[in-house]
């Protein structure tokens, strides 16, 4: 497959023509970003643990019947995925709370939610990714319709069971997690970006260590150190 011009370049990726018009490329950066990418950094092969960690999830969840844009994993950094139609919507999936759900809400950081939260934000850097609500969704065409956002909500509550039950396993608590998915060329909403310690939360299951971004948004350090345990534990 011939890797042809840069189509865009993003947070953590950077996608690629291919010479197929169905078939992308999708280069994984070393470049950390937090808060509207008001605090950037690097470090070295961040990208290539999150190729191999996203790569694992998602045959994972392809194996439990979740369709995703990956295609086939081609170098340490690098995928060839589906090209869809990126909805502009983070689907966001809570078990535990902590972020902006304690700071918004006042929930005290660490309940377990008695349900689990599933949450949208409109993907817009320049007003900082708000927290919308379905009619939102709907007035402002970031949807076809109701029964998109369904399919959402209960995309988003699959994968949560499926990896809360596999993380768990491996000693990892999935505390949230930030999804996004696309329209492929035959209408369908497959799952599309990445799934990893830059878009999860995982702590250790007996001792809260945070094994994702957090290390880094917070400066606790050693974020390479976590992103390789969580691939460790994975592999395990
Ligand atoms: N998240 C993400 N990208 C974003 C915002 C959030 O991947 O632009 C993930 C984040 O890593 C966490 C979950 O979504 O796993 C919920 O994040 P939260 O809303 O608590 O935001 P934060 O506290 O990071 O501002």
């Amino acid at each position: 497959m011939k890797k042809g011009e840069l189509l865009y370049e993003g947070k953590g990726k950077k996608l690629y023509k291919t010479d197929d018009e169905n078939l992308l490329i999708a280069e994984f950066k070393d470049d950390l970003t937090a808060f509207n990418a008001q605090k950037r950094g690097s470090e070295a092969g961040k990208g290539a643990l999150n190729n191999k960690i996203s790569t694992q999830i998602f045959r994972l969840l392809k194996e439990h019947g979740i369709q995703t844009h990956l295609v086939d994993t081609i170098s340490e950094t690098e995928q060839v995925i589906k090209k869809v139609d990126i909805i502009p919507l983070e689907v966001v999936v809570r078990n535990i709370a902590t972020g902006s759900l304690t700071k918004r809400l006042g929930i005290v950081e660490g309940t377990i939610l008695p349900l689990t939260l599933v949450e949208f934000y409109y993907k817009n850097d320049d007003l900082n990714d708000p927290l919308v609500n379905d009619e939102h969704c709907i007035v402002m065409n970031l949807v076809k319709s109701e029964k998109d956002l369904q399919i959402l909500r209960h995309l988003g509550r699959e994968i949560n069971s499926i990896l809360f039950k596999f993380f768990e396993e491996k000693g990892l608590k999935l505390v949230d997690f930030k999804v996004e998915f696309g329209v492929d060329k035959d209408g369908n909403i497959i799952l599309a970006d990445e799934i990893s310690p830059d878009s999860c939360r995982f702590w250790d299951a007996k001792t809260n260590e945070k094994l994702d971004k957090d290390r880094f948004r917070q400066g606790i350090g050693e974020v390479k150190v976590a992103y390789e345990e969580v691939l460790r534990r994975i592999l395990s």
